[in-house]
């Protein structure tokens, strides 16, 4: 039996082309020139994954056969005793990734290929439609129209609308304010003149990103109901899972949910109790392909669709892993995507390509996408402390971004 092809360094490619740090993890193997790629975007504490993985997990990894990976990711997962928090997953989903890139490319195969093959030629994806008034709104849904998308995200004023007309008290620190009463009356108002004006055909979304209390999350999913969302995102926090039963008994709006999963606890009650219609994990966030495409299948027994998370937070070589999970998963829904600057696409060759609506892959073996580490380098990430998430209601209060 030949030796095993093993682990022989861990690199973490730290960059910043589009207005978030993105993190990549390379593998490099005792066969020349043969290394993988994969994603670990956790680009609020992106310091802190990198020292997971250059500090803790690359003396793990190193002299490891690259073959092996589910044990490889079993023993990640158990190999620091506390687990499944944010930052260590990131981590592990870097080095899931690369592994199964660098198995592609032992196999002369593209992922979905390893999967399982193909159920679909290409990802329907939907895209990001906002606007400050009802009217800019749907000028930006049409635009999308024209373009081919099938599937349309209607926000208005991003997550709740703008601050500056707010009542706020005397002395009120600064922060991200908004308004989670008002939001509910201007999205509905959103929603309800976009498909008055362009139809029924058109799927419209809308993402809560879980800024209402659980009763107005509740009342929201009802009023919403007669505009026939293809799904409503992230209505309730991970924290206020008990209230997806409340949706479920009072409305036939779908839900989706799953970007701020870290733990199997939070997802399978949801998936076994049919409480909600799409499951859309950061692929990163929940450890990488393995775990993700364990949990496309759970999902399909119980006839739940994914929609993984895809804005631009997720790095291109993320995306090009949702990419391969959608076009095998039999119960593929919808993929999320934000178009990346020209600049994404030169840094990351095989990033991938968006056409009418359609996501497609470009065949080349593993995960199809690679890194010129040079460029990535010119564009550094830069320390700020982010703003949007120091989020507030009128009256100064801390809450969920
Ligand atoms: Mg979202």
């Amino acid at each position: 039996m030949p030796s095993p092809i093993t682990i022989t360094d861990v690199q973490t490619i730290l960059t910043e082309p589009a207005n978030s740090r993105l993190i990549v993890v390379k593998i490099l193997t005792s066969e020349p020139g043969l290394y993988g790629l994969g994603c670990a975007t956790f680009t609020q504490r992106f310091r802190a994954v990198h020292t997971a993985i250059q500090e803790h997990l690359r003396p793990f990894l190193i002299g490891r056969d690259v073959d092996r990976i589910e044990e490889t990711w079993q023993m990640a997962m158990v190999h620091s005793y506390w687990r499944n928090g944010p930052v260590l997953n990131n981590a592990i989903s870097g080095a899931d990734m690369a592994l199964w890139d660098i198995k592609g490319k032992r196999a002369g195969m593209p992922l979905y290929q390893l999967l399982g093959g193909k159920c679909r030629e290409a990802a329907a994806c939907y895209a990001h439609a906002d606007g400050k008034d009802e009217q800019e709104v749907e000028a930006n849904v049409r635009r999308f129209m024209e373009q081919g998308y099938q599937y349309i995200r209607v926000q208005m004023g991003g997550y709740g609308g703008r601050a500056s007309e707010l009542h706020k008290p005397e002395g009120a620190p600064d922060g991200a304010y908004f308004d989670p009463r008002d939001y509910v009356r201007k999205a509905l108002r959103a929603i309800e003149h976009v498909r008055r004006a362009v139809g029924p055909e058109v799927e419209l979304l809308h993402d809560i990103h879980e800024r209402l209390r659980p009763i107005d999350a509740v009342g929201f999913a009802k009023d919403v109901e007669p505009y026939k969302l293809f799904f409503l995102e992230d209505p309730l926090a991970p924290e206020d899972l008990e209230w997806f039963r409340n949706i479920r008994g009072q409305c036939a709006t779908p839900i989706a949910m799953g970007e701020l999963f870290n733990h199997p606890r939070e997802w399978t009650p949801l998936i076994q109790d049919r409480l909600i219609d799409f499951i859309r994990m950061h692929v990163s966030q929940m450890g990488g392909i393995t775990p993700a495409r364990n949990v496309a299948a759970f999902a399909n027994m119980y006839g739940i669709r994914t929609a993984w998370h895809g804005p631009g937070d997720v790095s291109p070589v993320g995306h090009a892993a949702n990419l391969h999970l959608d076009l095998w998963a039999p119960n593929f829904g919808v993929q999320e995507w934000c178009r990346f600057p020209d600049l994404v696409y030169e840094m990351f060759p095989g990033t991938p390509e968006v056409r009418g609506g359609y996501m497609y892959p470009n065949d080349r073996p593993g995960l199809g996408i690679d890194v010129d580490e040079k460029l990535a380098a010119k564009h550094p990430c830069k320390d700020y402390v982010d703003r949007w998430t120091q989020t507030r209601t009128p009256d100064g209060t801390p809450v969920r971004p």
